[in-house]
């Protein structure tokens, strides 16, 4: 028989997909490695699986233990997914603009969700910062991530993500692409590709417009994931060769031409991540092989990215192009 004896080993292992149509005026080869076919339906479900198993074997979670951590994201369905799994509980803190489907999301996978009011500053007590540092030391047994601090985030990618690419491409990708939130996915990706190329691989992160990765201070953006006001450990500041910073308007546009033009149904920092991929094909050749890794699944963002009201309401597309006549007989 063949079958999976737990959904964790089903983390990982995920696979490239050329981008035939949208790379198709270059001639490099340019394929994408598609983190939604991970159970969780991101690459945040290898982060998640790594950060506990060192948890474990540092003695820092146990029998009984609880995992408190501040997210409402793709992080938070992985550790939830994981938890479970290994019999732990999860709480999680997020701000109360988080919208009522993404809390419903980890409330199905058995995590309790506190809800906490946006309109506070970090250090007021109500803030989910302070909540959850707060829980941490309430709940006996309780073990904080941290995935802006936590090192096993990138290690994760540097043994698992990294070396599949290569494998894959048979040693023959010449540039890595990857958006920047944490950090941990283009520092263990970047750092594991460099040191088995001998440093033949460009390392090029993709960053929003206004964030800190790529010169900004951290002026507000939409695009979710990625991006930050501030340098987390996670992130290897020395790891990339070439930042390229990539407006709102144009991650949501290359998102939506990618479930369009290559039937990819992902997320925004997707379509940023391979907006900047594409400007790396402009200057490639036909030897080369770039990768650009797409974190996760466009289903989250049915209500954003992919609702021309919302596309409308925020500026990123012209009043006229959401309504077709089929949409006004129907
Ligand atoms: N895209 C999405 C949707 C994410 O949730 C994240 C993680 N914050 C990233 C991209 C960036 O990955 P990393 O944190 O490894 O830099």
């Amino acid at each position: 028989m063949e079958y999976y004896e737990n959904v964790i080993d089903l983390i990982g292992n995920t696979p490239l997909v050329r981008l035939g149509t949208m790379a198709a005026d270059h001639p490099a080869t340019v394929l994408a490695k598609v983190e939604y076919f991970n159970p969780g339906g991101s690459v945040k479900d290898r982060i998640a699986v790594r950060m506990v198993d060192a948890a474990e074997e540092a003695g820092l979670i146990g029998p009984g233990g609880t995992i408190v951590e501040p997210t409402s994201g793709n992080t938070g369905v992985g550790l939830a997914l994981v938890a479970q799994r290994r019999g732990y509980s999860c709480v999680f803190v997020c701000p109360d603009k988080v919208s009522e489907d993404k809390r419903n999301v980890l409330r199905a996978y058995g995590a309790r969700v506190v809800v906490c009011p946006t309109a506070v500053p970090p250090d007021d007590p109500d803030s989910y910062y302070s909540v959850s540092d707060r829980l941490v030391k309430e709940i006996p047994g309780a073990w904080k991530p941290d995935q802006y601090s936590n090192l096993a985030n990138p290690q994760s990618h540097y043994e698992t993500t990294g070396p599949e690419i290569w494998r894959q491409t048979e040693g023959k990708i010449t540039h890595f692409v990857a958006g920047i939130g944490t950090g941990g996915t283009i520092s263990g990706i970047g750092r594991y590709l460099r040191e088995v190329s001998g440093g033949q691989v460009r390392v090029v992160g993709v960053d929003p417009e206004g964030s800190v990765y790529s010169g900004g201070t951290g002026r507000p953006y939409l695009v979710e994931g990625v991006g930050e006001d501030f340098w987390p450990t996670t992130y290897d500041q020395g790891i990339c060769d070439e930042v390229i910073a990539v407006s709102d308007n144009d991650s949501f546009d290359y998102t939506r031409r990618l479930a369009r033009e290559e039937g990819l149904l992902v997320g925004g920092s997707c379509g940023m991540a391979v907006a900047g991929a594409l400007r790396v094909a402009e200057k490639a050749g036909p030897d080369d092989v770039i990768v650009v890794l797409l974190p996760d699944s466009g289903r989250g963002y049915m209500s954003k990215i992919f609702d021309d009201s919302w596309m409308m309401a925020h500026g990123f597309l012209p009043p006229a192009e959401g309504t077709t006549v089929g949409d006004v007989i129907r």
